[in-house]
């Protein structure tokens, strides 16, 4: 049985690598002529690292990439509201969440794989059962490709998903995301921190993600930044951080403008299904979420994980079927708490409060919901 992967972005090239782990017979088209991650870091949370172990790729991630020991909530002067130590994490996993450029993590993976198997510059416009029962792509040149099962692991903007579940709906949060790698060197006290600092309807995230290379994102209100959309990116950002600690304006300043990528936060309303007879969604395509809790990645590599080994022990059975419903409850959960978590975090009023429940909140709850987010099932 031939398996199709539409998209070579997390998803897609995990899923590749978890079926070259078991000899599922794959290709792989993503429409791109090149792969060039977006110049940004990402964290990579421990559900995410325990696949990518699995998969044999984790001790080059953690060369590659920075182990995150402490994650923190605070205040714009730097101060923190709620300090997560990552010590059980450590303890129970043997690692905690490592931050890492995208471009180093995708290369990491694409080197997993052979290269014959990856058709880039093909974008998925349809596909059509034929008598057979299989199914043929048509690719936006034209070009036509047969196969049994289609993988729609093209991103948040699926065409898979467009075709398949046409009423599916992104929903767009009202914030925008400015995403960036600075020169700038942090302190030594920040080096193994994940840091997230909460001011006036604004926040703003720092984690070192290489040597000498800090990765940052700055998150605003839409409409307040509306007026501002063709001012220089940076100038912008320096003006709306300006009564932030002044390491905020050293890391904006410290990174080229080609370095810089803004983004609008937007989420999928969940799906009543994932997969409709032969073609399924993962990632994504399947169930974007907001990246408040830093899960999108992850899930979308839980799914290779746990989608490649069903079709590997459940061969026969109706794996797609078997995958939505192992997923489908964490994944809503994610997705729901992400979107409220946003909201949380750009209060306008009962900042005090928010404030206060974040410094009392016992720290016990926060770990229990922490360590069960990143359990996954171990299989075979
Ligand atoms: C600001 C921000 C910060 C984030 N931070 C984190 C984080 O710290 N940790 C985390 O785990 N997640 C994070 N995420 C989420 C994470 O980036 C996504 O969930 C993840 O990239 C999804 O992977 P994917 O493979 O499903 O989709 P994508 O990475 O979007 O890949 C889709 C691929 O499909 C290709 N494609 C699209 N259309 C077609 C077509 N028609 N034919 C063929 N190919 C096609 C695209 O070119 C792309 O290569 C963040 C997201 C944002 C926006």
């Amino acid at each position: 049985m031939l398996y199709t992967i539409i998209g070579a972005g997390i998803g897609g090239l995990t899923t590749a690598i978890a079926f070259e782990k078991y000899g599922i017979e794959y290709q792989l088209f993503e429409k791109a002529p090149a792969l060039n991650e977006v110049g940004a870091g990402i964290w990579l949370a421990p559900n995410a690292l325990q696949v990518l172990e699995h998969l044999d790729i984790l001790e080059e991630i953690k060369t590659k990439g920075n182990s995150i020991d402490r994650i923190t909530i605070g205040k714009p002067d730097l101060s923190s509201l709620s300090d997560t130590l990552q010590n059980e994490v450590k303890d129970t996993f043997g690692y905690s969440t490592i931050a890492i450029h995208r471009a180093t993590l995708q290369q990491l993976l694409i080197e997993k794989l052979p290269q014959e198997k990856i058709h880039l510059g093909k974008a998925f416009k349809e596909s059509k059962e034929l008598n057979s029962g299989r199914i043929e792509i048509t690719f936006d040149d034209n070009s036509t490709f047969e196969t049994d099962f289609v993988i729609g692991a093209d991103g948040i903007h699926s065409k898979v998903r467009n075709q398949i579940f046409p009423e599916s709906k992104t929903r767009y949060s009202g914030q925008t995301c400015w995403r960036g790698i600075s020169d700038y060197k942090i302190p030594p006290d920040f080096e193994h921190r994940g840091i997230e600092l909460w001011g006036n309807q604004i926040r703003f995230g720092i984690s070192k993600v290489a040597k000498d290379k800090t990765y940052w994102f700055a998150v605003v209100l839409s409409n307040v930044n509306k007026k501002d959309k063709k001012e220089l990116t940076k100038d912008t950002l320096l003006r709306k951080f300006s009564d932030f600690d002044p390491l905020i304006e050293r890391l904006i300043s410290g990174t080229p403008h080609e370095r810089i990528v803004k983004n609008d936060i937007i989420d999928l309303a969940p799906l009543d299904n994932w997969y409709k007879n032969s073609i399924c969604l993962i990632g994504d395509a399947g169930h974007a979420t907001t990246p408040n809790m830093g899960q999108g990645g992850a899930q979308a590599i839980e799914d290779a994980y746990y989608l490649s080994n069903l079709i590997n022990d459940k061969a026969g059975e109706n794996t797609f079927r078997l995958f939505q419903q192992k997923r489908k409850t964490k994944v809503n959960q994610i997705v729901k708490k992400s979107w409220s978590m946003g909201k949380i975090a750009h209060w306008k009023y009962g900042k005090g409060l928010r404030n206060f429940v974040l410094k009392n909140a016992p720290q016990s709850i926060m770990k229990k919901q922490m360590m069960k987010m990143y359990h996954i099932e171990k299989i075979g």
